[in-house]
């Protein structure tokens, strides 16, 4: 986020706004004084268009002010300033954990709502440590938990070590799903009671109490049993493996990352996946579908379990991408040089994948809901994908795990006759139309963008979310909080 000292094209925005209001000038009348369409005056009033220098000094001789009221680096109105509060608390990396839709400040806003909003926001922002993080921070922290997993082949040692000693605790014999009894022991184990309760609110999980030390899950329908227990294991996380409370953005990133692993590693046990990995190895037969089956878990959970464990005992390299039908990466990692978009630092998650390439190739297909694999040239080698789309999960992902040629003989459907060439990032891959196209089209399609709400809201990795819902409503003392 810019300094108050630096130029911020919102707040110039905002200022050239107001003398236009001021002296009672439409966008049309104004772009005919400076030489400039409204519809690009209007983009420069919302700070999407840094202006040069020559047409500030055109825009304030037009509305009849000097230069540097335009330029000054405070917003012009009490309701800008507001406005533009609570637009920027919107980008914050904090505001991308609560989950929860932005809104507009339009002028349906009253001034007392907008205030009461942004003074939220403040507060919520005093209590934190994750006040101060950006999207560009959020990127920054996101490479460096990506580049940690990466160094690591995927496979946290210290949180396997965790799960274990946590499924011995549990009384869990070893193999199959990890029961609602195994879960209940393991939670007395660390001297909290577990409540299966039938009138859990529809937007929670589980609810803890920690003044009475309990914790509450739903427990009739199967769906939402196998949500809690994965809720319960993810908070049992924070006190087994002694994370930090209020971390900062690193640390955050880190332990949500941990948490995440920590919930699979004693939901999918490495003794147990491993080996269902190593006979289906022998026969040539890896899949994940199998693990998902074996252990009542998610297609994705099964998908990073097997990706946690493929490299460190099985010498397979190995790359992961949950991606969307835009082929927007929303999580995902690779060790095995495929040549996966990065950003700055790094992170592949918001980063958007080869037209070509399974991930996306897979909504193409006649039975998007089936398993997907191919084979794909690209120019540092081939690779082998097997991709899954996840019925029930809105909006739609689609989960690839995939390898270099050579280690394809490992998993099932290597013999598909899926064959597909990339190219990317060579624009003509699947990202520029051809010279005829693009004669034909040039000038002539205007495409309506519409506002994504979040951009960038994707603090990468809770690797395993089932459903998009708040995780854990905490109790303290009485107070949801
Ligand atoms: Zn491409």
């Amino acid at each position: 986020m810019a300094e108050p000292q630096q130029l911020e094209p919102l707040i110039l925005g905002r200022r050239v706004r107001h003398y236009r209001n001021e002296a009672g000038l439409t966008l049309d009348q104004l772009g005919e004084l400076v030489g400039k369409p409204a519809p690009y005056l209007s983009l420069l009033e919302n700070g999407k268009k840094e202006p040069r220098v020559n047409l500030v000094v055109d825009i304030a001789k037009a509305l009849g002010v000097d230069v540097t009221d335009l330029l000054e680096t405070t917003p012009p109105t009490r309701r800008d300033a507001l406005e533009i509060s609570l637009i920027r608390a919107q980008e914050s990396a904090l505001f991308e954990t609560f989950d929860i839709p932005t809104i507009k400040p339009s002028a349906k806003v009253d001034n007392q709502t907008l205030a009461h909003i942004v003074g939220l926001h403040d507060v919520i922002r005093a209590k934190s440590n994750l006040k101060s993080a950006g999207s560009e921070d959020v990127r920054k922290a996101n490479g460096a938990v990506h580049t940690y997993l990466v160094e690591n082949d995927g496979y946290l040692k210290e949180v396997e070590v965790a799960a274990r000693e946590a499924l011995e605790s549990s009384g869990y014999a070893g193999e199959g799903p990890f029961s609602s009894r195994n879960l209940i022991d393991l939670t007395a184990s660390i001297g909290l009671e577990l409540m299966p309760i039938d009138d859990m609110p529809s937007f929670a999980r589980s609810i803890i109490d920690t003044y009475n030390k309990r914790i509450y899950i739903a427990q009739r329908n199967e769906l939402r049993t196998r949500q809690a227990r994965k809720a319960v294991l993810q908070t049992l996380a924070g006190f087994v493996l002694g994370h930090e409370p209020d971390p900062d953005l690193d640390t955050f990133l880190r332990q949500r990352m941990e948490t995440a692993y920590f919930a699979a590693a004693v939901l999918a046990p490495e003794d147990s996946v491993l080996a269902r990995l190593l006979v289906a190895k022998e026969n040539h037969d890896i899949d994940v579908e199998d693990v998902k089956e074996l252990f009542y878990v998610s297609y994705e959970m099964a998908a990073w379990r097997t990706a946690n464990l493929i490299t460190r005992h099985l010498g397979i390299r190995c790359h992961l991408l949950v991606s969307d039908e835009m082929g927007v990466v929303v999580k995902g990692y690779a060790n095995d040089d495929v040549p996966v978009p990065r950003d700055d630092h790094g992170g592949i998650e918001t980063q958007r994948l080869c037209r070509r390439w399974g991930a996306r190739m897979t909504f193409e297909s006649q039975d998007r809901f089936g398993t997907h694999q191919q084979y794909t040239d690209m120019p540092s080698g081939t690779y082998f994908c097997s991709t899954h789309v996840e019925a029930g999960r809105t909006p739609s992902y689609a989960i690839t795990i995939g390898v270099r040629f050579d280690d394809a003989r490992w998993f099932r459907g290597r013999d598909t006759e899926n064959r597909e060439t990339s190219t990317c990032p060579d624009p003509s891959c699947c990202r520029a139309p051809s010279g005829d196209l693009a004669d034909k089209w040039a000038g002539n399609v205007m495409v309506s963008a519409r506002s994504q709400s979040r951009i960038l809201g994707l603090m990468a990795p809770d690797p395993y979310p089932e459903l998009d819902m708040p995780e854990v409503l905490t109790v303290v003392d009485g107070h949801a909080g």
